[in-house]
């Protein structure tokens, strides 16, 4: 997968991203990312890239030309034409688990980090494919939003995580949250591992996990039940 950021602020991607597991994926060339300094794209000679927004108002907004110039340097010699180009914004399409399985199909991305009050409006109509938020909250620029997107897109792509099965069993990925997890110590604290799970019972073991699975996601995240597809016996489970 080749990631084509577009940012002011390439350091801040550059140090969150290159640890741990997208770091080692990145490492093995599994992943590949290409930065991309807007800044470096503005035509200003005091490498300006904002300005104050037309009609008055607080903060600046960032100017079309740089972004554009850079968008199209990357067009013309890096990407197919249909590559997706994902604005990140509080305006966006509220990011979840579908969205990153979706996008970790895809052979390259594109990610457009807006900073200060946003983007001019006619850059982005002419260049955005996809407008994606991850959450209803604002932050101060897109640079953390793409980590996020970045992290949970990658982790979906074959050979990123160490033990492929263990994207598998997760949640979201059945629409509830995942059961419990334990490890050693048996005891810690005077609480002890649940028993079906030592009892080497392959059938308990999965039946108990599902109705934890069940229990939590009703207790915690009770709006993903309505919209998870439930087995009758697993409605019935619930019901008592
Ligand atoms: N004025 C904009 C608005 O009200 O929609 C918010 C601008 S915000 C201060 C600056 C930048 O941070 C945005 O252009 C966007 O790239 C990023 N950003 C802020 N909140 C975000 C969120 N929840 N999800 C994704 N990106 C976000």
């Amino acid at each position: 997968m080749n990631y084509h950021i577009f940012t002011l602020f390439p350091e801040m991607i550059e140090q969150g991203l290159n640890t741990s597991i997208i770091g080692r994926a990145i490492e093995k060339g599994i992943i590949d990312l290409n930065l991309i300094n807007i800044r470096e794209f503005s035509t200003n000679k005091h490498k300006k890239v904002d300005d104050y927004p037309y009609g008055g108002g607080a903060g600046m907004v960032m100017q079309p030309e740089p972004i554009y110039n850079a968008y199209k340097s990357v067009m013309d010699t890096k990407v197919e034409k249909k590559t997706r180009l994902i604005y990140l914004t509080p305006q966006g399409k509220v990011f979840n688990q579908k969205m990153a399985e979706e996008f970790s199909k895809e052979e390259s991305l594109m990610f457009l980090c807006g900073h200060y009050e946003g983007v001019d409006e006619r850059v982005l109509e002419t260049i955005v494919t996809d407008y994606v938020s991850i959450g209803d909250y604002v932050l101060t620029g897109g640079e953390l939003a793409v980590m996020v997107l970045i992290d949970a897109i990658s982790r979906l792509i074959p050979g990123v995580l160490s033990n492929n099965d263990s994207a598998d069993y997760e949640s979201f990925q059945d629409g509830l949250l995942e059961y419990p997890q334990y490890t050693r110590p048996y005891d810690f604290m005077g609480k002890t591992v649940p028993d079906v799970l030592i009892s080497g019972h392959h059938a308990n073991i999965t039946k108990w996990r599902k109705e934890q699975s069940l229990s939590r996601t009703l207790e915690r995240r009770p709006d993903l039940i309505n919209k998870a597809h439930l087995t009758e016996e697993e409605k019935k489970y619930l019901k008592n």
